[in-house]
This record gives C-alpha cells, sequence and structure tokens, in this order.
C-alpha cells in the first residue's frame, strides 16, 4: 500500500489499534501523542512507524512535526484527528481550565492539525475525525466534551464540502463506549447505566472502533459522512 498515515492519539486506546491495522497494510505510520511512550509504541507497532511527541495545541509545534514528516516521505495521504480528552462537570461546576483544555485538544487540536497537513496533503488524500455520542445527544455533565465534539461534527461537514475541489474527503467516525484509559475513570453507576442503554448490551473494543476507521479512511466515495459506530447507542437515546 505505502501511503503516509498520521493518527494523532496512537500511542494508545483505538488510535493504536489504527495505527497497528495501518502499518500491518505497509503504510508509513507516524504516531503523536504528548508523552515520550509514543517512541517506544512505534517501535513495538514496527513496520515503517515513527513516534512523535507533540502536543496538538501547540499549533507551532504540530506545524513543524508535519513539515518534518513531509520532507522525510513525501505527500501525507491519510490523517486520523483521534487525539482527545474528556473532562465532565456540569455547566456550573466545571472548571474553566477544564473547559478550555478540552475545546483545545477536541476541536482546535483537528484545526491546527488540518491546516498543517493540507499544504502536505495530495490529491485523494483522507481526513477521518473522531467524534462522539455526545456530540449529537444531551448527556448532563458533559457540556466541555459534548460542545467540542458536536464542533468537530460541524468541522467534518464544512471541509468536506470545502475541499472535495481538491479531491481531499473528510468524514466523521462516531464511536459509542469502548473500554480505554479515558472511560476508565467513570463510576461503576454510570457504566452500568451506559451499558443498559446500549442494545448491543456491550462496550466496543478498540479493534471494532479501528476497523471502521480504516474502511472509512479508504472509501473513495465517502465524504461529509457521520458513522455511529456505538453497538446502536445513538438510536437508542
Ligand atoms: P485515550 O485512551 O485517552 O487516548 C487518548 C490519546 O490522545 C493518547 O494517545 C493521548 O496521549 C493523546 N492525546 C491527548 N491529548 C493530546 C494532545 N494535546 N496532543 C497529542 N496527543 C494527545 O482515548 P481513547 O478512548 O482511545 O479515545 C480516542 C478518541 O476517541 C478521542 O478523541 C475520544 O474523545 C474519542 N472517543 C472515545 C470513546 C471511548 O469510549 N473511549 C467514545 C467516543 C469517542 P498523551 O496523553 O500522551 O498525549
Amino acid at each position: 500500500m505505502n501511503k503516509t498515515w498520521i493518527v494523532t492519539g496512537g500511542s494508545r486506546g483505538f488510535g493504536r489499534a489504527v495505527a497497528e491495522r495501518a502499518a500491518a497494510m505497509d503504510a508509513r505510520v507516524v504516531i503523536i501523542a504528548r508523552g515520550a511512550e509514543v517512541l517506544e509504541v512505534a517501535r513495538e507497532i514496527g513496520g515503517q512507524t515513527i513516534g512523535l511527541a507533540v502536543d496538538i495545541c501547540n499549533d507551532a509545534e504540530i506545524e513543524k512535526a508535519i513539515a518534518t514528516i513531509a520532507d522525510r516521505w513525501g505527500p501525507i495521504d491519510v490523517l486520523i484527528n483521534n487525539a482527545g480528552l474528556h473532562r465532565g462537570g456540569l455547566i456550573e461546576q466545571i472548571d474553566a481550565r477544564d473547559w478550555s483544555d478540552v475545546l483545545a485538544t477536541n476541536l482546535s487540536g483537528p484545526f491546527h492539525t488540518i491546516r498543517s497537513v493540507l499544504p502536505h496533503m495530495g490529491e485523494h488524500g483522507s481526513i477521518v475525525n473522531v467524534g462522539a455520542v455526545v456530540g449529537f445527544r444531551g448527556f448532563s455533565g458533559d457540556v466541555a466534551y459534548g460542545t467540542s465534539k458536536a464542533g468537530l461534527a460541524g468541522m467534518t461537514q464544512v471541509l468536506a464540502v470545502e475541499l472535495a475541489r481538491r479531491g481531499i474527503r473528510v468524514n466523521l467516525v462516531v464511536p459509542g463506549f469502548v473500554d480505554t484509559d479515558m472511560t476508565a475513570a467513570l463510576s461503576q453507576r454510570a457504566r452500568t447505566r451506559l451499558l443498559e442503554r446500549i442494545p448491543l448490551g456491550r462496550p466496543g473494543t478498540p479493534d471494532e472502533i479501528a476497523e471502521v476507521i480504516w474502511w472509512v479512511a479508504n472509501a473513495s466515495y465517502m465524504t461529509g459522512s457521520i458513522i455511529a459506530t456505538d453497538g446502536g447507542l445513538m438510536c437508542s437515546l
């Protein structure tokens, strides 16, 4: 295949599963995360995978990192905007810093990353953003996260139209509930209540989400689409 993929948040969770999938198909894969362990994870994934410790909230840093990748490997074919941050809190209680951090990571991060990638993305490029069910349905206590993911859904649709003339596709995959570090902090009560709402009756796995991201990234007649991968959660709410 020999395409170049960038996967933000590729050091764990389903970002890592996407990177493993792409590497297994002989793609050149760049995984990006803040923590230094991203370098070791890239070695574990193997193939032509490299890890970069970069904060997507830092626009200068991400721009420089992506220019370096393009210098080394040429045009970028696929960008998976998967890095994300969850901080909960009701409107009157959420810490203002948490609000800003969530918006910076989940909304401004993909904005900076897409702007940095576009000069290096050839025709037939593909961008997959990772949304969340709370971007489409009201979950009490998720004002920051829900707002950020709703914004990402809007960005996806605007850019699908703006970038279509350059042959670049932009889609949104919407996972439901998956056991990762992000959801490990959920209380047992919240977890049970959420599982009761999932028609398939269980959380998804990182590999199940990665499979859909992989497929959407390669779907040549799909742009501006919103693809729920949630065991039916969205339609039961
Ligand atoms: P996770 O296990 O918490 O992993 C998040 C990844 O993003 C890590 O690699 C993390 O590495 C990276 N990251 C966070 N902030 C970053 C930043 N500022 N710059 C660069 N990298 C950053 O999360 P996950 O559960 O796999 O979720 C992946 C995506 O799916 C997120 O967008 C999340 O909102 C979305 N999602 C998850 C679920 C779920 O049930 N798990 C459901 C719906 C949607 P560092 O911390 O080292 O930076």
